[in-house]
């Protein structure tokens, strides 16, 4: 099989600066001096490595795009893509290339680390091989395993547009809250096969035709996702000042509302009054839960009648990482308010359960 590595850079290709003590990139060629067991595996890797080589913290859409075009670029010529990815953003950029990749039908498979792979007690290293070997998998009829975008960490591959880091230590760094992993590596490596990422009905040409004769063109420098949005955290007591502060920004274009429980908020009428406001201005309110597990279920309490009535959209039992690049994406696109509503009710790439 014919699999492309691409190096973005984060711990896992990190070594110790001697003076000042700080972890920084080094040479992608380092990485195959000690991971060797990479190139006995009988596949064929190319290595890409971004230049120079990025903390995920410095990510931006515009890498995003960048990594996007290098997948296309390459498409043909590959059986399967391993992206080395630092774990602070990895959900970000695993949720944006799950939209940028519509009707993807091979593997790109996301991995990183917590320690270096120069340390002895490296996670690195097993993140790695597995993650290729998952990208090169095909079942019986020669077709890939899990053609979508995920992460592999920790011996599970997760669906990337529903993991979030949770863990700043250990070696679990991701989790999908509201879907069960695609995969599991122990002494065997076991497919899970839950729901495709496409949704279920319709064909990848199909979700491909409808976002991508809209889709943002072109890498960095060329086309830009939509930034003009904002993450608004409720908590009890909070101001209508406060509130005010954060959405007054002329240029905004979406608001992603995290609310109580299953997307609930404050019976209070200034709250109203300021969606109401929003709403006139053209701005897309989305409602996510503040919690890990479960869904936005709009219309159960009283509280959340009230935002359904000022217009709010259900974002159901989205990440905020997968909400907020999915506006990115669409707001990006050249689409009617009404028609990004309408695909933010839908799953584009297996990223919500609509109820
Ligand atoms: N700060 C690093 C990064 O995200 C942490 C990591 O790689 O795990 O690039």
């Amino acid at each position: 099989m014919n699999i492309l590595l691409i190096y973005t850079g984060g711990t896992i290709g990190m070594v110790q600066n001697a003076e000042t003590g700080a972890l920084e990139s080094f040479d992608f060629q380092q990485l195959q001096q000690h991971v060797p067991e990479l190139y006995t595996l009988g596949h064929h890797i190319d290595v890409h490595t971004f230049q120079p080589p990025i903390d995920s913290s410095d990510m931006t859409p515009d890498h995003w795009l960048q990594l996007r075009d290098i997948i296309l670029e390459a498409y043909d010529r590959y059986d399967g893509f391993v992206v080395l990815h630092g774990t602070d953003t990895m959900a970000f950029t695993a949720s944006a290339l799950s939209f940028l990749l519509p009707g993807l039908t091979k593997p790109v498979i996301f991995t990183g680390s917590q320690l270096p792979v120069s340390q002895v007690r490296t996670d690195g290293r097993e993140n790695l091989i597995t993650a290729v070997e998952m990208a090169a998998d095909t079942d019986a009829e020669g077709h890939p395993r899990v053609p979508e975008v995920c992460i592999y960490f920790e011996r599970k591959l997760l669906r990337g547009n529903r993991a979030t880091k949770i863990n700043a230590e250990g070696f679990n760094a991701f989790r999908t809250h509201n879907f069960p992993p695609l995969a599991t590596a122990g002494t065997h490596i076991i497919y899970k096969a839950p729901l495709p990422a496409t949704p279920l009905g319709e064909s990848p040409q199909q979700v491909d035709e409808r976002v991508l004769q809209h889709s943002p063109k072109g890498g960095a420098g060329r086309g830009h996702l939509c930034t003009d949005i904002v993450v608004v955290t409720l908590f009890p007591g909070m101001s209508e000042e406060m509130f005010a502060a954060q959405v007054s920004a002329p240029a905004l274009r979406a608001v992603i509302l995290r609310t109580f429980g299953s997307g609930n908020a404050p019976q209070r009428p200034w709250l109203l009054n300021q969606l109401n406001l929003l709403r006139q201005r053209g701005v897309i309110v989305v409602n996510i839960t503040q919690c890990d597990e479960g869904s936005v279920e709009m219309g159960r309490y009283q509280t959340s009648r009230l935002l359904l009535e000022a217009g709010v959209v259900p974002g159901y039992d989205s990440t905020w990482e997968a909400m907020l690049t999915k506006l990115m994406v669409l707001l990006a696109c050249d689409l009617s308010r009404e028609e990004v509503i309408s695909l933010l009710l839908q799953s584009l790439a297996g990223e919500i359960t609509p109820s």
